[in-house]
């Protein structure tokens, strides 16, 4: 996967607005939409590295296409779905960066701690990494101690996790930590119980032109309150969906930094062969 790591906010935003190579990658995108304002859905064509074999990548109107003068615009980042293992960008991109990270990895054990449980991307990784120990969870209620089984599923509170000191390798987090009240403790607690060179890769909603954090909301002795309207995101366990407590600028990256994270970067990403459209594409990855 060709990655470019980015540290500081004008470092990207130079990148993005001035690189021959964004703004190719941006025609390329305009080019293929604009051959299919009339098509409802359409397949190109490629190689997914999540099955290792040539796939078609379906692209349709599904989780909010725009519409616009010049026809529509997919929602990139969540379609594209492999015509095999039906992983939308998102989730392959993320996979193949971890089983890019297993691969590079020497020791005989090794353990993966995914902030979901019922999730396509959890499933895959559960059944296609059988060298590899995966722990998955979800967060079920607060009267539920971390580690318990309900249903099948594990229950963690990603700000007071059940999991020993320094026992796993890498840290998968997909659109979690926006949910969580204090983040900093979730980052506290990654960074607990990763081994030294341990890695996380995040992804979370980012505001790209923005330093500071916004706290939409907080929980304080139990009492929730809200400081922006409130907004949901989906989730699979709960039609109300889940609370976006902040949202997230480049402050993130300082609170990884205090949490004791090494060489925290925005990772970028691009590749037509692998079905990953959609300037800008992006997880957050660092080190212990
Ligand atoms: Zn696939």
């Amino acid at each position: 996967m060709k990655l470019k790591q980015f540290h500081h906010q004008q470092d990207f935003q130079h990148f993005l607005t001035q690189h021959p190579k964004v703004q190719k990658h941006v025609q390329i995108e305009t080019a293929i939409m604009s051959h299919r304002t009339q098509e409802q859905r359409f397949y190109l064509d490629g190689y997914c590295h999540v099955c290792e074999q040539p796939t078609q990548f379906l692209i349709d109107k599904q989780y909010g296409a725009e519409e616009t003068s010049q026809g529509w615009l997919p929602n990139w980042r969540e379609r594209l779905a492999c015509v095999h293992c039906q992983l939308n960008n998102r989730q392959r991109a993320i996979l193949h960066a971890l089983k890019e990270a297993v691969k590079k990895r020497t020791s005989q054990v090794l353990s993966i701690y995914a902030m979901e449980h019922v999730s396509p991307t959890f499933h895959w990784l559960s059944q296609h990494l059988p060298q590899v120990t995966c722990i998955g969870s979800e967060y079920l209620g607060d009267q539920i101690p971390g580690g318990t089984l309900v249903n099948g599923i594990r229950h963690e509170n990603v700000e007071a996790l059940s999991l020993a000191d320094r026992s796993i390798d890498l840290i998968l987090s997909n659109d979690v930590l926006e949910h969580v009240n204090l983040p900093e403790l979730a980052m506290a607690e990654m960074y607990r119980v990763l081994k030294p060179h341990g890695e996380i890769f995040v992804t979370i909603p980012f505001h790209l032109n923005t330093f500071e954090n916004t706290r939409r909301a907080h929980l304080t002795q139990g009492v929730l309150t809200h400081l922006l309207p409130p907004m949901y995101h989906g989730n699979p366990l709960s039609e109300a969906g889940s609370l976006v407590f902040n949202d997230f600028g480049w402050e993130f990256v300082e609170q990884l930094k205090t949490a004791g994270f090494q060489d925290v970067s925005l990772c970028h990403y691009w590749s037509y062969l692998h079905g990953y459209l959609g300037e800008p594409l992006y997880y957050f990855w660092a080190y212990k």
